[in-house]
């Protein structure tokens, strides 16, 4: 494996950061997790945006321009020989004092990791996942906003370990006004009366590129859909299911809190969600 420092490679052993480095003191950094399909990095200039958007919002001057960090993006997927895998872009704050203050901090440092991935086995997406509300809220957006995709995961880590602790594949986090925020790594849609659903971003989820791509893919198919603040009760009673995520891609959930979501299988429209997604994300993207 070869992994990109700062417009160099390294073997995998000889890939490091400095311990000074903000990113690794503080979780000062941002991130994003981009997926290859038979040579296509699917929806790189999205999450290139959504990667400046991040620096912006913690007051991080990207010191590359965005054609610069796609070419990298690209080089990283050559250099390792892959057509199909998954992309870890990281901008750190760089190496600086002790102290809190990243002033001295006057590098940024760009890593970029390409490997295979499979997150979850066969067997989830056709048997969906049993998930259950954390009692780790989603951060409140006046602290961090959830919008940031910052190096900061104790949050959803927390959840994720409760959950797995308790014998169960993912948790639903809620907002601090107790509304559906998302998954510790996924968003969360539901299919109620015909109609899909997923809650607004400012309600604590993310604004995933896979959650837009499944968005433009409802509406192809003729469904209609709304973002709206859901309750762990309009989990409870939804018709189907599922989760999104560059890692993820469209997972069915069969069963929350110890509820079986519709007859407990994955349901229709999400299979043929999956289907449209599966047949999409090797059509679109830029050629590495
Ligand atoms: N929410 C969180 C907290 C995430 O980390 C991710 C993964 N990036 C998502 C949602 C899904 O976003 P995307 O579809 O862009 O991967």
């Amino acid at each position: 494996m070869k992994v990109y420092i700062n417009g160099e490679f390294f073997g995998k052993e000889d890939a490091k950061v400095s311990v000074f480095d903000h990113g690794f003191l503080y979780g000062d950094g941002i991130f994003e997790g981009i997926r290859l399909y038979d040579g296509n990095v699917f929806r790189l200039d999205e999450h290139l945006e959504r990667l400046e958007y991040s620096a912006k919002a913690i007051m991080l001057d990207l010191p590359w321009s965005r054609e610069e960090m796609a070419e990298a993006v690209c080089e990283t997927c050559r250099q390792n020989e892959l057509t199909n895998g998954y992309i870890r872009m990281i901008v750190t704050r760089g190496v600086g004092y002790l102290g809190l203050s990243p002033k001295n901090c006057t590098e940024p440092q760009l890593i970029i990791i390409a490997d295979k991935i499979q997150l979850y086995s066969t067997e989830f997406y056709e048997k969906g996942l049993k998930v259950i509300t954390s009692s780790t809220r989603r951060m409140n957006p006046a602290a961090l906003p959830p919008m940031v995709k910052s190096l900061n995961y104790l949050n959803n880590i927390l959840a994720k370990v409760d959950a797995v602790n308790l014998g169960f594949q993912e948790a639903i986090m809620l907002n601090d006004q107790g509304y559906v925020a998302e998954a510790t790594g996924d968003n969360i849609f539901i299919m109620h009366k015909g109609r899909l659903l997923t809650p607004p971003s400012v309600s604590g989820a993310l604004v995933g590129i896979t959650r837009q791509t499944v968005v433009d893919i409802a509406m192809e198919l003729g469904i209609e859909v709304q973002e709206r603040d859901l309750t762990r009760y309009d989990l409870w009673i939804s018709d189907e299911m599922f989760m999104t995520g560059t890692a993820a891609e469209v997972i069915p959930v069969t069963e929350v809190d110890f509820r079986k979501i519709g007859d407990g299988a994955p349901g229709d429209t999400t299979n043929k969600i999956l289907e449209a997604f599966r047949k999409r994300v090797t059509l679109e993207g830029a050629k590495i």
